[in-house]
Formats: C-alpha cells, sequence, structure tokens
C-alpha cells in the first residue's frame, strides 16, 4: 500500500469546511479508502474562537467512522468539553456519552451561555462541588491575582499534567490552563481554558465563569504559597522586620503555611488598585523587596 498516495486521496475527498476524527484518518491511510458517515456541528458564541478561522460561525462538517463519542468528535474539532454547557442533536439535549450517527445535527453552546433546552441534561454536576482552583504551570501571575482575591489556588511551576490532573479529583479543584489538551481528561468536570494572554483579563474571565464576584475576600491569602493570612502582634514578629518598618506600621498579617509575614508597604497601592477593579476593599502587601 503506497500511503502517501492514500493520504492525497483522501485529502482530495475531504469536503471544504470538514473534520475527519484523527482515528480515521489513520485508518484511511492504513485501508482501503471507504465513506465516512457525516454529521454537522454548531459551535455557538464563544466557542467559535476555538475553531480555525475558516470553521467560525457556520454549520462544519464532520466525518467519521464507527461511533465516536459526541465529547471526543467535540474535542477532536478543538473545543474542551469543559467549555460547553448544552450539547443538542436534532434540537434534542444529550450528554456527553452520546454516540454520533450518521447525518446527526449538533448544536455546541457554551457554559453560562443563557440557553436552555428540555429535557434538562446535566454535563456535570450541579451546582458546583469544586472547593477550589488548580493552575497549570503558564499561569504564575494569574495564580498570584486569584489569591490576592481570596480564591484557593494551588499553583506550581513544575506540576506536570497527570499531577495536575491528580490533584484536581484529590482536592475537589477546577482546573485553569492554557493548554486544551489538558481539558480533554475525562474525569475532569469543571475547568476552563484561558485564551487570553493579560493576566487581568484572564483574571475577569475566570470570576465570569465561576461566578466568583461574592466570593472576593481580598488580602486574606499569602502571594506566595496560597495559605491563609491571620492578624499577629507586631512584637512577635518584630526581630523579622526592618527598623523603618517598625516606626511606620503597626498592623501585621502572617501566612498560617509558610510563616511570610505581610503589612500595608510600598506595594499596597498596586495591589489596592487591582482589587478596586474588582471591588472595594482595606489591603496589605508583601514586605519590600
Ligand atoms: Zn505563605
Amino acid at each position: 500500500m503506497d500511503a502517501p498516495k492514500n493520504a492525497a486521496q483522501h485529502t482530495a475527498m475531504q469536503p471544504a469546511g470538514s473534520t475527519i476524527h484523527p482515528h480515521v484518518v489513520q485508518s484511511l491511510i492504513m485501508k482501503q479508502i471507504t465513506l465516512p458517515f457525516t454529521a454537522v456541528f454548531e459551535f455557538h458564541d464563544e466557542l467559535n474562537e476555538f475553531l480555525p478561522m475558516s470553521r467560525r460561525g457556520r454549520c462544519n462538517q464532520y466525518l467519521f467512522d464507527k461511533t465516536p463519542s459526541v465529547k471526543d468528535a467535540v474535542e477532536a474539532q478543538g473545543v474542551p468539553h469543559t467549555e460547553v454547557g448544552l450539547i443538542t442533536v436534532n434540537h434534542v439535549p444529550i450528554g456527553f456519552g452520546y454516540h454520533c450517527r450518521d447525518t446527526d445535527r449538533f448544536d455546541v453552546y457554551p457554559v453560562n451561555s443563557g440557553v436552555t433546552a428540555e429535557p434538562r441534561v446535566l454535563l456535570r454536576p450541579e451546582p458546583m462541588t469544586c472547593s477550589g482552583f488548580i493552575l497549570d504551570v503558564h499561569l504564575g501571575k494569574l495564580a498570584r491575582l486569584m489569591r490576592l482575591m481570596g480564591f484557593d489556588t494551588l499553583y506550581r511551576n513544575d506540576y506536570d499534567d497527570p499531577e495536575i490532573v491528580r490533584l484536581s479529583i484529590a482536592e475537589n479543584r477546577a482546573v485553569i490552563t492554557r493548554d486544551r489538551a489538558l481539558l480533554h481528561a475525562r474525569v475532569i468536570d469543571y475547568g476552563y481554558c484561558i485564551m487570553s494572554t493579560d493576566a487581568t483579563e484572564q483574571l475577569s474571565g475566570v470570576i465570569r465563569r465561576f461566578n466568583l464576584q461574592n466570593s472576593i475576600v481580598p488580602f486574606s491569602r499569602c502571594l506566595a504559597c496560597n495559605g491563609k493570612l491571620y492578624p499577629v502582634d507586631k512584637a512577635s514578629i518584630i526581630t523579622q522586620l526592618e527598623p523603618l518598618t517598625i516606626q511606620f506600621f503597626d498592623t501585621f498579617f502572617r501566612c498560617n503555611d509558610c510563616g511570610k509575614v505581610y503589612w500595608r508597604g510600598s506595594h499596597a497601592e498596586k495591589l489596592e488598585k487591582t482589587v478596586s477593579r474588582f471591588t472595594e476593599s482595606e489591603s496589605v502587601s508583601e514586605p519590600d523587596k
């Protein structure tokens, strides 16, 4: 079998605006080419941001063999399942386990789209039971901002993907990442795929996605380690302070986990400006470097 020649035939047979399920590509190369089944997908609203420009805002053919789940079909087209809030097939709501059939027409809506359909089919447990978040290694700035807002946020710059998935399950945390492939893990119910490269815009997106407007408790967590901050007597930490800090500040907080001491220092104004975009509050700052 001449694989490159067959691959060319496969390309020529692919209709414009169509996607072929990945395992079908290998099948077409290795075997005689057979006509695949065809479904139509329309992704709505911001889900289009995950699609190539040529496939946005339109109905797209999806070619497949066998019976892939709709979760696999959606993700094969670039959209993580965690971004999806509602799927209908021929206008009937379905779950991720539905198996695609020839001539099916799918409409896929984002989380928080406001679109509803009956009978209601939950794509994940509701209400959200996650008690916190875990971020991938590329989101260090966002991790600090989330901690600044008081959100329970795990982050380390050496997590690998299996560790992030394991911790998200073990500690019931939503996964926030720029790596959409990480969100393909079936065991992840709650996640958020970051598209912006600006940390403040990323934070706005997180607050909107997880409805955190009423959960903001600024300056309550350690920016370095995520531990909770508690008031501490000046006398008990005075040996850790510089002379000018002793002279000008009397209110201090200490991280319950790493022991880092915070007060309303020179960084406070910048941090307060960031926080004030979302709420109004008193603040403390990291120690001056
Ligand atoms: Zn700490």
